[in-house]
Order: structure tokens, then sequence, then C-alpha cells
């Protein structure tokens, strides 16, 4: 595609080196407005080129520029300071995030904006911490010094997914900073707009020095892979499904990157038989459906005790009907539109699937029309009955508002189940008895579990997946030294010949 348009919707460029420019073949994708289901933007649709010029100018900001070597306090206040620039621009950036992606107003302004904000916060206080251990133990006491230094890696190439699209800036860009590496980033096609609209605002500011951060828009089968193979590239950290995860981390082995691979998930929900019901119907339902049930943590699979299973889908079915499907940008909707048509088709084949596995539809099922926003890909929030753990329903990432319930016999039997899926990014578990959930979480393979709630993922927690939803983990300290790499620095402190018996094993003692 060209950049010729006969409409006047904004057109956005590379960010790169500090300069915005187009694509090296002037191309450019349209943006959608999901409710809407049409362009309202175009982003430049970069390719290798790009990728090439971006690493470039990422690897010199690495190698001759100040920013590796900028004291902690110093990344600190930057850091502090974009999170004011996103403060000043909150309710912009959650409009921009609820046209592009369909989700809710109410969630944009109150859950990503905010806590995107928090990461760059967390981050900053982080950024303090001097990159100084001492070593607990040492071999040669009287002689020499141990330390550890940690240095950043590099340059990091971060590839993000389209779900929780300025989130995703904040989780990789922040702890990148914060450590003193430099970046270049590649936003989803679908929703490249809060990232784009962010790297304006820092560009604006001056805060960061030319090349330190670069954002490369494309597809990811030419901008993605590019990144991950590049022999300029330090690490590779990607959020986004795990099929792209494989084939990223063979593209990373070329050159032996360092990799963080946040994929996806197929997380159970236990509602132990003690469990208070009001409390675990909301509760499943906020699991599964919270963004259109496009969360790789969503708790997409519920296991309730057979006997309580009748009970707790017509709990779960009212409550569902009562959710109100609109215009994202209405403060009272409850679910806005999926991201894309290519989503909602998606979604709908695995509604299809699970009545021909046997499935009981208990509600929805249905691409839902909502007025005045007819070319909207809604999905009315679905809830499957009596699902077998063993079928394609329960075992494959659906990323819609599909809800599998699967009754179980006893808690062995749930906990065997809840494990048997190739994912261990998130869970949930319900009931009263906290001693007992707490027992069940620490059977539970999964990288986080929440007690008696869902998707709470805190900045200062570690957050990743256990099994195929990843290696590594993002946020707080862990997040960060994901970000680093260790120095052992030896230092000898007696700077004498004498009483180097290892020296003497090649050279003769001097006399
Ligand atoms: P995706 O894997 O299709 O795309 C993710 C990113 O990778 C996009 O920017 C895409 O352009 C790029 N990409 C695609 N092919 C590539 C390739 N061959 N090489 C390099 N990059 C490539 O995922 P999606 O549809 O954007 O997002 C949904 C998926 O992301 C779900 O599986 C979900 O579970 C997962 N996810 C995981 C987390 C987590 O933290 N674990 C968070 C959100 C989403």
């Amino acid at each position: 595609m060209t950049s010729e348009r006969s409409d006047d919707l904004p057109r956005y460029g590379l960010y790169i080196d500090g300069r915005w420019s187009n694509a090296a073949d002037g191309a450019t994708i349209p943006v959608n407005e999901s409710a809407l289901g049409q362009p309202m933007a175009y982003a430049a649709n970069g390719g290798i080129e790009d990728v090439d010029r971006a690493v470039l100018a990422a690897r010199t900001a690495f190698d001759s520029g100040p920013w590796p070597h900028t004291a902690p306090h110093e990344r600190a206040r930057i850091l502090h300071a974009i999170a004011d620039l996103m403060e000043g621009q909150s309710n912009e950036l959650a409009e921009i995030e609820s046209r592009n992606l369909g989700v809710a107003l109410r969630k944009s302004m109150f859950v990503d904006v905010p806590m995107a904000i928090e990461h760059f916060r967390t981050f900053a206080e982080l950024a303090r911490k001097h990159p100084y251990e001492p070593l607990p133990w040492t071999d040669m006491p009287s002689v020499s010094w141990n330390f550890v230094w940690r240095e950043p890696i590099g340059v990091c190439g971060q590839i993000l997914a389209w779900n929780y699209p300025l989130l995703f800036v904040a989780w990789k860009l922040a702890p990148a900073l914060a450590a003193g590496n430099t970046v270049v980033l590649k936003p989803a096609s679908y929703t490249p707009l809060t990232a784009i609209r962010l790297f304006e605002l820092i560009h604006a500011s001056g805060l960061l020095p030319r090349g330190v951060v670069n954002l490369v828009t494309g597809p990811g089968a030419e901008v993605g892979e590019a990144i991950a193979r590049h022999p300029g590239v330090d690490k590779v950290s990607l959020t986004g499904s795990t099929e792209v995860g494989r084939r990223v981390m063979q593209l990373a082995s070329e050159t032996v990157k360092r990799v963080t691979l946040e994929l996806g998930g197929k997380s159970p929900s236990l509602v132990l038989p003690d469990a208070d019901l009001e409390l675990a119907t909301d509760g499943v339902l906020f699991g599964v459906f919270f963004n259109g049930g496009q969360s790789c943590e969503s708790g997409t699979r519920c296991f309730v005790p057979e006997a309580l299973h009748d009970e707790f889908v017509e709990r779960l079915v009212a409550r569902a009907r009562g959710l109100r499907l609109g215009n994202p940008l209405d403060l009272e909707t409850d679910m806005g539109p999926l991201v894309s048509e290519k989503q909602r088709a998606a979604v709908m084949q695995y509604i299809e699937l699970g009545k021909a596995e046997g499935a009981t539809l208990a509600t929805g099922g249905q691409a839902a029309r909502v007025p005045g926003f007819e070319r909207a890909p809604f999905v009315e929030p679905t809830i499957f009955a009596n699902v077998r753990n063993s079928s394609r329903l329960a075992q494959e990432e659906i990323f819609g508002p599909v809800l599998a319930v699967i009754p179980y016999k006893n808690l062995t039997e749930a906990i065997q189940m809840a494990n048997d899926t190739i994912y261990g990014l998130g869970a949930a578990v319900w009931s009263r008895d906290l001693q007992a959930a707490i027992e069940v979480a620490k059977r539970i393979r999964s990288g986080t579990v929440w007690i008696n709630d869902h998707h709470l993922i805190l900045p200062h927690a570690p957050f990743g997946g256990y099994k195929q939803s990843g290696v590594g983990r993002e946020h707080g300290i862990y997040g960060l030294l994901e970000y680093t790499q260790i120095k052992h620095i030896h230092v000898d402190i007696k700077q004498k010949r004498e009483g180097r018996l290892w020296w003497d094993m090649l050279l003769p003692p001097v006399e």
C-alpha cells in the first residue's frame, strides 16, 4: 500500500533515531476503529530495511551513547517524567485505546492507563537500585574481593500482542529503560495507536537521548521476524501466542539471544466445594469475560464439583445475561466488540466446535448485533456446560468470551484436569478455606494463582508462564533482572607476586 490516501485520517510514521519517518517503501496499513469496523488512522507498514535502521540507531545509542551509563537516579527521574506525561494525557490515551481495541472505556480509563503509569513508576523506583551485589562467599578472602555487577543487556527487541496495547508498552519499555538498555519496539498491527501516541509524547519531551527508543510498526512475519533474528539485537521479548513464541525462540537461537516469552493460556478457575458461590459466580465471570475474553490469563476453564455444577451454571448464566454489550466509549458499556472481524470469526468457529463436541450451550453463542454498530465484531458472552477437559474447546486458546464449565468428582481429579494442558499462565481458586486454597494453589502448575480473585497483575509481582505459556518473568525486580546481565568482577587486593600458588603452576616462583 502507499501513503497516497484520499481521506484525511491521521498518518503515522516510524520512530527511528529520534525522528519520525515513512517506511522505506512508503507503505502504510489502515488501523481500524473496532466498533465502527472502519479505519481511524494509517500506520507505516515497516519492513526489513526499517528494522535495520532502527537496530542501528539502538545499537549506536547503546554502544556510544550516554544511556547505559546514566546514573540510576537520573533514569528514575526520566521514568517518572514519562509517567507524568502519560498522566497528563490519560483521558486521550484511554479514548484512543477504546476506539482502536474496542474495549470498554470504563476499563481503559480506570485500569489500562493507570496501570501503565504505575508500571513506569514502579520501574522508576527499581531503577534506583544500585546494580552492585557483594558475592555471598569468596574463595580467597585474603587476596581478592569479588562482587557482581549488573549491566544492561544491550539492544532489546520488543514484540507486542494487541490485547492490552498500552499496558504492554509499559511492561516492556519501563524495565528495559530502567536497566539502561535501548529498544526497538513493534506494536501489534491491529493496535499500534497508544504506543505511537506515547512515543510522540516522549519525543516532544526530549527526555531520552536519540536512538534509545525506536518504534517500527508493520507485519509480524516481516518486522517481528527481522527483529527476532537480527544480529544487532541482544535480547528479544515477545508477548504473543505460543505458536509465534516457538518461532521467535527459533529465530533468536540463530544468534543465541536472550528471550522473554509471555505466551498463551487456558487458565483454570477451580471452585472448591466450600466456595462462596455468589462471590465465585461474579469472580469466574470477571475471570473469563474481562477485556471481552481477550486476556492471556483469562479463566476459560471453570472446574465445579459435580453436585454443584447445574446450580453454578444457572448462577453464571443469570449474571452473564445481564452484561451490557455496546459502544465502548459509553461508560455504561460492560463489554465492547472484539478487536477484529477475523478474531470474531475464529471465536465463532470455536463455538460451533463446542456444539459439535457435545458440550451444552448454556447461554450466548451468537455474533451479537448492537444497533448503530452493525459492523462491529461483537460476540455474546458464551457459556458451555458439561464440557470434557479433553475436548478442543477446553484445550485450545479461543481468545474471546467463551467459558467452558467442567464438572469434577473430587479435588484430586480437579487439580489433575486443571494441570492437564500445555499452558500454565494463571489460575484461580475459589474457597472460604484460605489454608486449603493455598494448598491447592501450590499444586497448580502455573506462574500465578489468584485465590478468590483473578487478573490482578501487579507491577511489583512476577508474572509469566509455566510450560508452554512462556519463558522468564515480567514485573518487579524479577522483570528488571531479565533486562540485565551479570558480570563477576574479581579484584586482587594484595598486588604482590608472592603467595600466588596458582601462578606457580606456570611460572617458577620469584626468589
Ligand atoms: P500473535 O502471536 O499473533 O502476535 C504477537 C506479536 O507477534 C504481534 O506483534 C505480531 O505481529 C508478531 N508476530 C507474528 N508473527 C510473528 C513472527 N513470525 N515472528 C515475530 N513476530 C511475529 O498474538 P496476538 O494475536 O497479537 O495476541 C494474542 C496472543 O497473545 C494470545 O495467544 C495470548 O494468550 C497471548 N498473550 C500473552 C500474554 C502474556 O503475558 N503471557 C499477554 C497477552 C497476550
